[in-house]
């Protein structure tokens, strides 16, 4: 169908109260099984990369890999830089092709923040790139990320934030962390409501993986448009190789085992495209 950027994708899933699935993908097989699941739900659905991904083999070949597979795909597919953690590898993303962008910026003291978000989306305006910025730290470790120290979004810093950057969506804290959870997270559903009644571009949901899909929902009731999975699809791949190899273990043909890898990332995918209500919005 088509590669689109996530702006419009954003603001239809904003104003009918649903949330697109944004997916961390890290090679060919789960960019492919990715795609897979959504075009077998009809779903919209934004691919990304984060900054070690993008060191593991590069923009350009993440660019060619997904364009391509959106080009061929039945549903509208995006293309982010997810905690793009500088200026300089923002325009990289955006000179390369990337059709969404994150700056984040949510380590920095509140006016830099600003600063650097609002400098990354004056630099992705003209192109019609739209990007995404953090304020408040969600916590946990994800990649080279690590952030022992999180600290949740003050609603009237987020609206000012919002409205000094020019950004088209936002990144809240709101209690959720990256990684794995220890415990149940406990998610400031109440805050959520605040940040959104002040707030009026899309909000997205960081470090959902094992967050259970009812508070998943209730966020997205409350004004989440986008929801990022990373680590239970890192999980799903390597679970299905690994059981593959254990059951064949002189298996050599990467064709058979990253099969298996990949038909569990579908059925996981398809799963969060449910929980996010993004079936048949493509
Ligand atoms: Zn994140």
């Amino acid at each position: 169908m088509a590669f689109v950027t996530s702006e419009q994708m954003l603001l239809k899933a904003d104003k009918e109260g649903y949330a697109v699935g944004a997916f961390n993908v890290e090679n060919m097989e789960m960019v492919m099984a990715v795609i897979k699941a959504c075009e077998e739900l009809s779903a919209p659905a934004i691919l990304q990369t984060t900054p070690s991904t993008v060191k593991y083999a590069g923009l350009d070949m993440y660019l060619a890999n997904v364009a391509e597979a959106a080009k061929k795909a039945s549903v509208p597919i995006a293309l982010h830089l997810d905690h793009g953690d500088s200026f300089e590898l923002a325009m990289q993303a955006l000179r390369t092709g990337y059709t969404s962008i994150m700056i984040d910026g949510s380590k920095l003291p509140f006016e830099e923040n600003i600063a650097l978000s609002k400098a990354v989306a004056d630099a992705c305006r003209p192109s019609g790139i739209p990007v995404e910025a953090e304020l408040g730290k969600v916590g946990g470790k994800e990649d080279d990320m690590n952030c022992d120290d999180p600290g949740y979004t003050d609603p009237a810093d987020a609206k000012r934030f919002v409205e000094e950057t020019g950004i088209s969506s936002l990144a809240v804290a709101i209690g959720t962390a990256h990684g794995i959870y220890k415990g149940e997270p406990k998610l400031d559903f109440d805050r959520l409501s605040e940040i959104r009644k002040v707030v009026n571009i899309p909000l997205v949901l960081h470090g959902a993986s094992g967050v259970p899909d009812e508070s998943v929902r209730e966020c997205i009731r409350r004004g989440i448009s986008k929801v990022n999975f990373a680590t239970e699809l890192r999980i799903a791949y390597s679970d299905g190789i690994k059981s593959f190899l254990k059951d064949n273990p002189d298996a050599f043909d990467p064709k058979k085992y990253c099969k298996v890898g990949m038909d569990k990332v579908t059925e996981l995918v398809k799963n969060k495209i449910k929980v996010c209500g993004s079936n048949g919005k493509a």
